[in-house]
């Protein structure tokens, strides 16, 4: 609920507390208060309920079994996606028996020893360390930090995706160190890759490029502009038997696809997975030509029957939206492209039917007609 939608507000309830929820006359649930947040109350049940150790761990044991049945043999993975897990500002990334914990709301920040707990209680833990430190925190009025909450997360955590290896690096990667939002569109990569040059453009640890060598790519080139990130990916290569058909490079990705559209690229499959454009509606015109921009050189790349696997993670940007902008893309190319799939974030991301923000991650994959 926005701040805008709250009429009324009877006893004192604190930022942080949790209050019961009414419109009108009728019960809606109970939900956790932060007038100072734009999300003045996150909903967490439909019943009166204490946000207290039990519900946590009710909450993450179903989250551990849902994934049972969608993931199946998997171990690592979002165990927790705030509202679509039913624990509403909670997010936590499980590394085998390490994991990562956000929060973004004041009401389970001040929960973080409970959540510990209910970790400790449900689970087999080695460490569990918060990953405060993103910019979504301060309208939240909550503070930038990070660091243990219980033991010592290692520095290169074992995690397999689909049966690929990969190392992860809680404290030094980016958000709480890998995307699993991606695995779906990962699996397609596999699957498509065989016998092709792939351009992996914003790789990070190379999520995309290892899969495709694994799938059978002749030859893989990743850019990032981190430097930690292509080390971290060249580490991956390494680390699945594939360094020897990959190339991680340090790029910035719009200035690299500038020069190989130059001299006409040598790439058949190419993958763009940027990070959000757009992270504010105000951002959306500046973000759309950015998207235009990415899409359009890398579409110039392709040659008939190449394929383009393109992302955005932007909530504010809708499936229509990013079609249309495909579709401007193409004509800027000169390309003609049909639809082999559309793809969104994993089942560890579960969508909630009644919030259609919980969904943000859009793919489509194209080729060249
Ligand atoms: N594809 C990755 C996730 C990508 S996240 C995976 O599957 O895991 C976005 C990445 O883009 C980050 O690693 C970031 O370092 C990189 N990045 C951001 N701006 C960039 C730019 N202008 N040029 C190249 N890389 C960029």
């Amino acid at each position: 609920m926005f701040s805008n939608e709250v009429v009324s507000v009877e006893g004192r309830p604190e930022p942080g507390d949790t209050v019961r929820v009414f419109d009108r006359r009728e019960f809606l649930g109970s939900g956790m208060y932060n007038p100072h947040s734009l999300i003045a109350v996150r909903l967490y049940s439909d019943r009166e309920r204490e946000f207290d150790l039990d519900f946590i761990k009710e909450r993450l044991r179903a989250a551990r079994e849902y994934r049972g049945e969608v993931l199946s043999g998997e171990e690592d993975y979002r165990l927790c996606y705030g509202e679509g897990d039913g624990l509403p500002g909670l997010v936590v990334d499980k590394y085998g028996r390490h994991f990562v914990v956000q929060s973004h709301a004041l009401a389970v920040e001040r929960r973080l020893e409970l959540v510990t707990r209910a970790l400790l209680d449900s689970f087999e833990v080695e460490s569990v360390y918060e990953k405060n430190d993103f910019r979504l925190r301060d309208p939240e009025g909550l503070p930038r930090r990070e660091g243990p909450l219980h033991g010592v997360p290692g520095r290169q955590v074992p995690i397999a995706e689909a049966g690929a290896r990969f190392q992860v690096d809680i404290a030094l990667g980016q958000k709480t160190g890998w995307y699993f939002d991606q695995r779906v569109t990962r699996r397609r990569v596999r699957e498509f890759a065989r016998g092709r040059r792939f351009l992996d453009v914003f790789s990070y640890s190379g999520g995309f490029a290892v899969n495709a060598a694994l799938g059978g790519a002749e030859t893989v080139v990743a850019v990032d502009s981190s430097v930690t990130a292509t080390g971290l990916g060249a580490a991956n290569a390494a680390h699945n038997g594939v360094a020897e058909c990959c190339e991680f490079r340090l790029e910035e990705a719009f200035r690299y696809l500038t020069g190989l559209a130059r001299d006409r690229g040598g790439f058949d499959m190419v993958c763009l997975d940027p990070p959000a454009f757009i992270k504010a509606k105000r951002e959306r015109e500046g973000g759309l030509r950015g998207y235009r921009t990415i899409n359009t050189l890398a579409m110039r790349l392709l040659p008939p029957g190449g394929i383009l696997v393109t992302s955005s993670c932007s909530h504010h940007l809708f499936w229509q939206d990013f079609l249309d902008m495909l579709v401007g893309a193409a004509r800027d190319a000169g390309r003609e492209f049909t639809i082999l799939e559309r793809t969104s974030q994993g089942p560890d991301h579960p969508v909630l039917l009644s919030m259609p923000e919980s969904e943000y991650l859009r793919c489509f994959i194209l080729r060249v007609a």
